[in-house]
């Protein structure tokens, strides 16, 4: 039988990205291939964010120029998931009346079914409810194959509605997978050759903290770090104030923990992190930032940052300000407050006018390139050990991969390279990305 072909594409984060994986897995198992063109696809899924009001536009304009297509290929079956499907329901069908299937974020297991549904009777589709357990959890992303990193969802949800945000609302409650299914996939992902992998969650610190399975976080780490063929990991997203004491004992502690960590701080100041339902104070978040660089003086440390929240005076920027010259992260994403339908913060209103919020965006952004440029210059001399990940994007004859602390490097290389573990030496820094040349000198820096 010929196989009918699935594109995807996905907008927002890593989970949307690994959801992705999972929705093809599921797919392929049904006999669908995937394709590269979505002019061939017979199903098209686009599996959408909606934290950001800019992510959400996105997703409306690609849907208007998917129109024609649809046009063309009456029998193509068209279908959004993730946050904006589970918050628009049908209403996403009244708005695109040529969509096929709405299906929401505890739905991706039913993803077969619902599309042999409409290939029967040819009539829209929209499921969204919440499920007692979320049973896409478990799905392993067969796409991983021939891959050097992985990712791996390990909870889904979240419990502490932050004021800004809808994922509670959408993702449903933390719900946190099996040790044992974990550590397994883990296995199984180093018996096909990925060296790296990255644990996914709203928030990991919480891992095994709602439905408890006996470990925490920290535990999961130190028995994935045991797992042969394993060479790296990584985690995101983490709530600061779940981070303990014996998790940041996990990068000293633990072998294949990759020194760096990304925590949210969002703004330096009290009244705006209460506003947030942040519950933490700076002070507690700098206490973390001193632990961690005390156990771990290597770490490199990134966050994110919201300018303009409802209410944010001059004093409330400054002192955001003021916490980055502290703190003086390796990165970070920043972004103008963007109010999200039904969250308590659109109850105070969008009061930071545009003009003020893009000047205080422009401020942290600035303030930040002086920060990076600076740790990155630091680097030039040092050896470091990259995970060569392929050729890089600017140069057939460089190869690219990332340090441990997760910096970009490229260097001159081949292809017999990717998926091992090299010696570069830092010759160049730039903003976005290091460069160097490859040595048999042992590491100086990690
Ligand atoms: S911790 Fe806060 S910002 Fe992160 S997903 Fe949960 S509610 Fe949203």
């Amino acid at each position: 039988m010929e196989k009918k072909h699935i594109f995807i594409q996905t907008f927002g984060c890593q989970m949307n990205v690994h959801d992705s994986e999972k929705i093809m897995t599921l797919m392929e198992r049904s006999g669908y291939e995937s394709c590269d063109d979505m002019r061939k696809a017979d199903l098209i899924i686009i599996n959408t964010c909606s934290i950001r009001e800019k992510a959400a536009q996105k997703v409306y304009s690609q849907l208007g120029r998917l129109k024609e297509l649809k046009r063309e290929k009456p029998g193509l079956i068209l279908g959004v998931g993730g946050c904006l499907a589970q918050q628009w329901g049908s209403k996403f069908i009244e708005r695109i009346p040529f969509l096929d299937l709405v299906f929401g974020t505890h739905n991706i297991h039913m993803l077969p079914e619902l599309v042999t549904r409409i290939e029967k009777t040819k009539a829209p589709v929209v499921q969204i409810e919440f499920q007692e357990s979320v049973k896409s959890l478990n799905i392993p992303a067969l796409s991983s194959n021939g891959k050097i990193s992985a990712y791996i969802t390990i909870m889904q949800g979240c419990n502490n509605f932050c004021s800004y945000c809808v994922v509670p609302y959408l993702r449903g409650r933390e719900e946190s997978r099996s040790f044992r299914e974990i550590a397994d996939e883990v296995k199984s992902l180093a018996h096909r050759g990925v060296k790296e992998i990255t644990l996914l969650g709203q928030n990991v610190n919480s891992y095994g903290a709602s439905n408890s399975n006996g470990h925490d976080f920290a535990d999961l780490l130190r028995e994935i770090d045991k797992i042969g063929g394993i060479e790296r990991i990584r985690f995101t997203t983490s709530h600061p104030k779940d981070l303990s004491d014996k998790l940041i004992h996990c990068f000293s502690e633990t072998d294949k923990l990759c020194e760096h960590i990304h925590l949210p701080v969002q703004a330096g100041s009290n009244r705006i992190l209460k506003m947030m339902n942040r519950c933490y104070t700076i002070k507690d978040y700098l206490e973390k930032v001193d632990k961690l660089r005390a156990v771990c003086p290597e770490i490199s440390i990134t966050s994110d940052i919201i300018v303009g929240f409802p209410g944010e005076t001059d004093r409330d920027f400054q002192a955001t300000i003021d916490m980055m010259k502290k703190i003086r992260f390796d990165g970070i994403f920043s972004f103008n407050y963007s109010e999200r339908e039904g969250t308590d913060a659109a109850k105070l209103g969008d009061t930071v006018s545009i003009f003020v919020k893009r000047e205080r965006l422009r401020l942290v952004q600035s303030l930040q390139e002086e920060h990076t440029i600076e740790k990155h210059r630091a680097h030039v001399g040092n050896i470091v050990e990259i995970l060569v990940e392929g050729m890089s994007k600017n140069s057939r004859e460089d190869m690219t991969g990332r340090t441990r602390t997760n910096k970009i490097v490229n260097f001159r290389g081949n292809h017999e390279l990717i998926g091992k573990a090299v010696h570069v030496k830092i010759t160049d820094a730039y903003l976005h990305s290091l460069r160097g040349e490859l040595t048999e000198e042992e590491v100086t820096k990690c």
